[in-house]
């Protein structure tokens, strides 16, 4: 049987995993944390439990199709909730807007902010809806070659949607330049780590498939589908190491044989597949004598995403009126935007995500309790910010922000607090340059074809999962790629 070592325990290397394990491979997996899970970690602490990183669901079919790859029924396993609205986006002038999967109260609610929007609204869902069409057509396949990107169709896709033009530009035209709703129909970007001002129209593809597929929250948060794979990993025979950070992927004459651990522990293996950051494992894990194609130089001209600060905190009262997702965005959305893609610099004045995962699942928190999780996009760690100075000036932003739209008495009422800082991304998970959502940024010479490959072209045996790998940043994607991956192996090896 092919021996098989997995570097990290986040969702892309626990499935890949376990798919490989069901294909007939010998697989294990090396966490360098004591806890699985990578960016998708849990916080338990006084009765809460915190999701650390990604909160919410979407294209929820790709973790179906994982489930049922490996022989198991994702809905018998997990409890799946629809969350209704997905988002509710706050304004700095106090109005807001909800942002429902249900078309007729989203035009609605839409018409509410621009009488004759919901034309407009439909019209930029049938581009929605073409360019999602256009990106699936290279998100769930491997790439080998240039001529893998030639496909006719999807040359006519482009030209019919303009999915080239800018993310911003573009959806300011189809809402006839408002703003509330450019604004609420292009932040979607963020969540790639790319500003809506640089981002490519493509992206509103994100827009589309959280509207037209729905947002989902499984009961439990989401480290309930970590939780869920360790099971499946235990019962499959799928040894999932913590506190094993690998230091070196050893190379001999051009192919891997194994990984070495820090204090020196020795693994051989057929393959190795890294699920830590891809330019982390370049740079760090891989002697730069074996590397021809990813050289210091070039990784240090990669494009990297944005960071993040995120404070969470446990209150002593529930919030009937909020929603489980909220948007709010600053008066100057274009400053708080260059602050973190161009100055680098610290956001004046933060946009920032508010969860509020008890609004579904109130076990998350003690009875009565609330548990609130804001998350404000942040310059990655190539900017000059001293985050122990800083994080309490965020905080403080935050909270003044969080008096004025959800309560202002919250100071009063936080009875458990913990953050987490760009560094901490770094420090934690290796995260490179801190960055949250995954490291490298999608623009389009790092996405698709153009992302680094899932097959390293100068090591053999040496693979990659997850978000630095193609498709790219977000679970889905992660599930996709582990997909792919396992595809590519089984392929090549059995
Ligand atoms: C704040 C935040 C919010 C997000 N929100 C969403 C959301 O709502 N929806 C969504 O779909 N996505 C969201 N994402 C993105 C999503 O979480 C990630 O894209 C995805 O989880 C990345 O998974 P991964 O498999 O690539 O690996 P990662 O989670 O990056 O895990 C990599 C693992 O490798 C380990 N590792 C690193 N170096 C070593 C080493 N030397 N030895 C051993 N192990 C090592 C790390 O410790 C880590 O466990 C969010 C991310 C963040 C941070």
């Amino acid at each position: 049987m092919k021996k098989v070592v997995v570097i990290g325990a986040g969702l892309g290397g626990l499935s890949a995993a376990l798919r490989l394990r069901q294909a007939g491979f010998e697989v294990q997996v090396l966490e360098k944390q004591s806890r699985p899970g990578g960016r998708s970690n849990v916080l338990q602490e006084n009765g809460f439990r915190a999701d650390m990183g990604p909160t919410i669901l979407v294209m929820k079919e790709a973790f179906e199709e994982f489930y049922h790859s490996i022989g198991e029924d994702m809905q018998t396993r997990l409890e799946m909730v629809q969350l209704d609205p997905n988002y509710r986006i706050y304004y700095h002038d106090g109005t807001h807007l909800d942002l429902h999967s249900n078309m007729a109260q989203l035009a609605e609610a839409v018409e509410e902010v621009s009488p004759g929007g919901a034309e407009r609204l439909f019209e930029f869902l049938g581009s929605g809806a073409r360019k999602y069409r256009l990106g699936m057509d290279f998100v769930g396949r491997n790439f080998d070659r240039l001529t893998d990107l030639f496909n006719p169709l999807a040359g006519l896709r482009l030209m019919r949607t303009q999915a080239h033009e800018n993310l911003y530009r573009q959806v300011a035209r189809f809402f006839d330049g408002n703003d509330k709703l450019t604004k609420a129909f292009s932040f979607h970007s963020m969540f790639l780590g790319l500003s809506p001002f640089r981002a490519l129209a493509m992206y509103s593809l994100i827009t589309y498939a959280d509207l037209s597929l729905g947002m989902w929250f499984p009961k439990g948060g989401i480290y309930s589908i970590v939780e869920d794979m360790l099971e499946l990993a235990a019962q499959r025979d799928v040894p999932v190491r913590t506190n094993a950070a690998v230091e070196e992927i050893c190379i001999e004459a051009g192919r891997v044989v194994g990984v070495r651990l820090e204090g020196g522990e020795f693994i051989s293996a057929d393959i190795v597949i890294s699920n830590a950051d891809l330019p982390y494992t370049y740079r760090k894990l891989i002697p730069e004598a074996n590397r021809k194609r990813y050289t210091d130089r070039k990784l240090a001209k990669m494009a990297y995403a944005c960071s993040g600060y995120i404070l969470y905190l446990g209150v002593n009262k529930t919030y009937p009126q909020a929603r489980h997702q909220a948007l709010f965005f600053s008066e100057d959305y274009r400053a708080n935007l260059d602050a973190i893609f161009e100055d680098k610099t610290l956001p004046e004045d933060p946009s920032f995500h508010l969860n509020i995962p008890t609004v579904t699942d109130p076990e998350l928190a003690p009875e009565g309790h609330s548990l609130l999780y804001v998350l404000a996009p942040m310059p990655n760690l190539s900017a000059d910010i001293d985050w122990d100075e800083a994080a309490p000036l965020v905080r403080e932003k935050l909270l003044n922000r969080l008096e004025e739209i959800l309560d202002p008495q919250i100071r009063q009422h936080i009875v458990w607090e913990r953050d987490y800082r760009p560094t901490d991304w770094q420090a934690d998970i290796n995260a490179e340059l801190g960055t949250a959502f995954g490291s490298l940024a999608h623009g389009f010479f790092q996405s698709s074809y153009f992302r680094p490959h899932n097959k390293a072209r100068d090591i053999d045996g040496l693979y990659f999962v997850g978000q630095g790998t193609y498709p790219g940043i977000g679970m889905p994607m992660v599930m996709i790629s582990s997909r792919l991956v396992t595809e590519r192996l089984v392929d090549e090896w059995l």
